[in-house]
């Protein structure tokens, strides 16, 4: 099996630079020495090239142009980002993103070298965000009523749900803690996952990372 990997998603925090650096150098810190899982860190898009981040929250289709508000594929590659969140079910609900948007962001994402980790809630969405796409796309199956919920799946249903989708590398994403960490990767068999809330509480997201990265 392959490490597991762990992302964090951030979302729309902190408010400042300095708490950025605070919670992105503790979290750095605390996983140093464990070698056992791949961790990436998905800070605002503007806190990205200060800390060297390695994730970024979304990304647009297009690589330059009239495209007022929006960060390219490219500006992110040439950031050192690799890893980038597609299709948040936040973004599908405020900002009305579209299955056929997300599609478009897949395919740029993977056209400047990065890997895209696709977020869907129901097997339709697969398959319409994945619509002419043949190489290799992280998913994470984020069941809505989880997201931000502290109601995680359970893993008896996530497991279902993982069998079900047929990749080979599924995230699970949802109310994850410490407590149910290792179960989702373990007997649910995803292959890692995908923390809100929790990854914004440096001890919390440490002891997911410790949890999850057994041999
Ligand atoms: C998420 O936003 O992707 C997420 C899983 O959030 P939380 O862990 O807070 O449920």
């Amino acid at each position: 099996m392959n490490k597991p990997l762990i992302i964090a998603n951030w979302k729309c925090n902190p408010a400042s630079l300095q708490e950025a650096k605070k919670l992105f150098n503790s979290v750095k810190k605390g996983i140093g020495r464990i070698k056992k899982a791949e961790v990436v860190i998905c800070p605002p898009f503007i806190f990205i090239p200060s800390l060297k981040a390695n994730g970024a929250q979304d990304s647009f289709w297009e690589n330059e142009g009239p495209f007022t508000g929006e960060i390219s594929p490219t500006m992110l590659k040439k950031s050192g980002v690799e890893y980038v969140i597609l299709g948040h079910s936040e973004r599908r609900k405020y900002l009305k993103e579209t299955d056929e948007m997300i599609n478009k962001k897949v395919k740029a994402v993977l056209s400047a070298g990065l890997k895209p980790v696709l977020c869907i809630a129901e097997l339709t969405q697969l398959k319409k965000s994945l619509k002419g796409i043949s190489e290799k796309v992280i998913i994470a199956y984020e069941p809505i009523f989880a997201i931000g919920t502290g109601k995680p799946c359970s893993i008896e249903k996530a497991g279902k749900m993982r069998k079900m989708i047929n990749q080979k590398m599924v995230l699970y994403g949802g109310s994850v803690n410490s407590e149910n960490a290792q179960d989702y990767i373990k007997k649910a068999g995803f292959q890692g996952l995908l923390v809100g809330s929790a990854s914004l509480k440096a001890d919390e997201f440490i002891k997911i990372v410790k949890k999850s990265a057994f041999s």
